[in-house]
C-alpha cells in the first residue's frame, strides 16, 4: 500500500471514530424530573391585577368549575356534549323544540327525526327551542342536501338564528355561486366568512359559536351583539360585531328583545339535516 493511500485510510478510519464518539455523546442519558419538589397554592402578598379585585396568582381566587369534556364527532357519528351543556338535540325527539307550521292547510307538520338527525320539512316553519339563552357557547352539526336541488340562495338553505334574530348562515357552498354575504359561515346579509371552509354537499358540517347577546336599554342598543364562529374547525368570524336582526336586500337594524330568547333554526324550505345541538349558557371568571 502506497503513503498516500495509507494516510486516506487513517483519516476516514479517524472521521468514523470521531463521528461515533460523537453519537454516544449525544445519547448520555437526560436527567429524571424530580417529583419530590412541592409548590405554595397561591400568594397573599404579590400586587393586585388591573381591573381585577385579585391579586397575581391570587391564593384566594375561586377555582374554576369541573366539568366533563365531550367527544368529537365524526362523519359516521356525532359526538358527546361536554357535561354542562344544555343539550337541546341527541339525536332522539324533538322534545326541546316547537314550531308554528307556514301553511295552516298542511296541517301540524313538524320536522322530521331519523337515524340520530333531525330534517327541515319544508313549510313546517322554523324550529324553535323551548329554553331561552343569552350569552352562550353553541354547538351544532347540519349537512346540507347530497342531491343539489335549486341553485345559489335555494341550494341548501338554512340558517343558525341566535336569540332567534341573528343568522349564521347555513348553505351549500359546495361550488354552489351566490353574493359572498349569504354563504355558509356569514352572518347572513352582513359578513362574509374569512375563508370557506365548508365540506362537500352531504357531508356533516360542523358550526362552534360564541355569542355575546347585544343590551338593550328600552329603544336604545347599549351594547351590540358580537358573534365568533368556527365552521369545521377553522375561524371564520372573529369577535365579529353585529349589525342587527337578520334582513333581506335592506341594511339589518336592531328591535329590541329579552336579555335571553330561544335558538331558533331556519325552514327555508329545503331538507337540510342537523344533529348534534347543544348549547352552554357563560357565566363569566370565577363563578362559585
Ligand atoms: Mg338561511
Amino acid at each position: 500500500m502506497k503513503p498516500i493511500k495509507i494516510l486516506l485510510v487513517a483519516v476516514i478510519a479517524f472521521a468514523a471514530t470521531l463521528s461515533l464518539v460523537m453519537v454516544k455523546a449525544q445519547k448520555k442519558k437526560l436527567p429524571e424530573a424530580d417529583c419530590g419538589r412541592t409548590a405554595g397554592l397561591g400568594y397573599d402578598d404579590t400586587p393586585m391585577l388591573p381591573d381585577q379585585p385579585w391579586r397575581v396568582h391570587d391564593i384566594k381566587r375561586p377555582q374554576p368549575r369541573t366539568i366533563t369534556p365531550g367527544t368529537e364527532s365524526s362523519q359516521q357519528s356525532a359526538g358527546k356534549a361536554p357535561s354542562d351543556a344544555v343539550v337541546l338535540f341527541d339525536g332522539k325527539d324533538l322534545s326541546n323544540w316547537t314550531n308554528h307550521p307556514k301553511k295552516k292547510e298542511l296541517g301540524n307538520i313538524t320536522w322530521k327525526v331519523e337515524n340520530d338527525y333531525v330534517e327541515v320539512v319544508p313549510y313546517a316553519g322554523d324550529l324553535v327551542s323551548k329554553e331561552k339563552f343569552g350569552d352562550a357557547q353553541y354547538h351544532i352539526e347540519w349537512a346540507a342536501p347530497a342531491k343539489p336541488c335549486g341553485t345559489s340562495q335555494w341550494r341548501g338553505n338554512s340558517g343558525v338564528l341566535i336569540m332567534s334574530n341573528y343568522e349564521i348562515q347555513v348553505l351549500d357552498n359546495d361550488n354552489n355561486p351566490t353574493y359572498a354575504d349569504g354563504m355558509a359561515g356569514s352572518i347572513y346579509g352582513q359578513w362574509p366568512p374569512l375563508v370557506n371552509p365548508a365540506r362537500v354537499r352531504g357531508e356533516w358540517q360542523m358550526y362552534d359559536i360564541a355569542f355575546e347577546a347585544p343590551v338593550f336599554e328600552g329603544e336604545k342598543v347599549v351594547k351590540p351583539a358580537y358573534v365568533t364562529v368556527f365552521l369545521n374547525g377553522v375561524l371564520v368570524q372573529h369577535h365579529q360585531k353585529i349589525i342587527g336582526r337578520m334582513t333581506h336586500r335592506q341594511v339589518a337594524q336592531y328591535r329590541p328583545h329579552g336579555a335571553t330568547e330561544p335558538l331558533s333554526l331556519q325552514d327555508h324550505e329545503v331538507p337540510v339535516r342537523y344533529r348534534n345541538i347543544w348549547v352552554r349558557p357563560l357565566r363569566g371568571y370565577d363563578q362559585p
